[in-house]
């Protein structure tokens, strides 16, 4: 039976449990050239640079940061840390004995450094290691401000959360994502704000997840619109990247909840691109939930600057020129039946249905505004 959520998991007598997650955050306009200085503050002497394509430049910089310290590099990373591209990774990190790994670029680059930390086997069953990572986020996905780690083989995604592959030291330098394409950008704002809007409902939900949520959607909402109309504007660059690091450490303490398990159930099963995925998947979501966290949903309300949250959201996402429907990322209606029949309940604040997950798939499936 899934458990239900008390609306906005309020306790007995306002009472909550948070636990905040150890990692420091270094943020601002040319902070990639701090990089160096913060590796030598951990004390590593060997360290590993995986560096997304588009991040060659700022990881040639880094490169030359390290001076000694740097034990090789890792051009171009791939979707959902394929075990392959892991295992590969994971034998360049034994052989050059790091101890430390910096990844710059998106949520896929953070991926493969996490890979590489929890374990420096190809063993999934094996415990974290001691090596640390750092993490230069070039895109929102907030994967850096989480304990959770992914990797993909034939059998499906298998996910986990371990202390071990935290990134250690976050450099957010907005000038590396003032070249983010905008239909990417919008895509991975999506993918912020769908931990924001969550973490206001998950069983782990509390006043510290909410507080972070509320503030980091007023940042992606309003830097979604800024960089529309100025794409390299650093200010509204800024702001999306600050938004991004609450959506993640919201995302870290609330944990997951109907909205992400529906699109990692999509976006594993059908190959769907996960950060479109949210875009479509969120606003009816919302439409189901909001009403359940009535507090909450008058935040996010304010923080976007609308009175309908669900169609707020939609209506944010189609502005940015996102899909908001699964049908244009190539879901079949008959998929989107099949998913919903297959999905397992989970804990919510409205009983989780075959019925209601039907509805939630078949409205996202057509891109129906809330
Ligand atoms: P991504 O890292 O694959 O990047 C998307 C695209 O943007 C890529 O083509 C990349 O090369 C390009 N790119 C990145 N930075 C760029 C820049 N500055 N300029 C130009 N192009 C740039 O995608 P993502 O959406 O950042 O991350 C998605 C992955 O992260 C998924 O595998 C998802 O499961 C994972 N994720 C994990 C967590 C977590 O907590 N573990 C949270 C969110 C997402």
């Amino acid at each position: 039976m899934p458990r239900p959520v008390e609306p906005d998991a309020v306790q007995p007598g306002g009472g909550f449990v948070h636990t905040f997650l150890p990692g420091r955050v270094v943020f601002g306009a040319g902070t990639l050239d701090r990089v160096g200085a913060e590796v030598e503050a951990l004390g590593v002497r060997r360290v590993l640079v995986i560096a997304t394509k588009s991040a060659r430049a700022a990881a040639d910089a880094v490169e030359s940061q390290l001076g000694d310290r740097f034990a090789g590099r890792i051009d171009g990373v791939t979707q959902h840390v394929p075990t392959e591209l892991a295992d590969q990774a994971r034998t360049k990190a034994h052989t050059t004995q790091a101890d430390a790994v910096i990844a710059i670029g998106g949520g896929s680059a953070t991926g493969l450094a996490k890979a590489i930390a929890l374990t420096s086997t190809t063993s999934l069953s094996q415990q974290s290691t001691d090596l640390v990572v750092v993490a230069v986020p070039t895109t929102y996905s907030g994967s850096e401000m989480t304990a959770v780690w992914g990797e993909t083989s034939g059998e499906g995604k298998v996910t986990g959360v371990d202390l071990g592959v935290l990134p250690r030291v976050v450099v957010y330098d907005p000038v590396l994502s003032r070249g983010l394409p905008l239909g990417v950008t919008a895509a991975s704002v999506a993918n912020a704000v769908a931990h924001c809007v969550e973490a206001v409902w998950t069983p782990k939900a509390d006043p510290i997840t909410e507080m972070a949520a509320v503030e980091g959607l007023l940042a992606l909402s309003a830097g979604l619109r800024e960089v529309q109309a100025a794409p390299e504007d650093l200010d509204a660059r800024g702001k999306l990247l600050y938004g991004a690091c609450l959506a993640g450490s919201a995302l870290a303490a609330a944990g997951t909840g109907l909205h992400h398990k529906l699109c990692h159930l999509l976006g594993g099963t059908y190959n769907l691109p996960h950060a479109e995925t949210h875009a479509a998947v969120l606003p009816q979501v919302t439409r189901m939930n909001a009403p359940a966290v009535p507090q909450a949903k008058a935040r996010l309300e304010a923080a976007l600057g609308t009175t309908d949250l669900a169609a707020g959201l939609f209506d944010l996402f189609q502005a940015a020129g996102v899909p908001t429907s699964l049908r244009e990322l190539g879901l079949t209606e008959a998929q989107a039946a099949e998913a919903a029949k297959a999905f397992r309940p989970t804990a919510n604040p409205v009983p989780v249905t075959e019925e209601l997950v039907r509805e939630i798939l078949s409205r996202a499936w057509a891109g129906t505004r809330p």
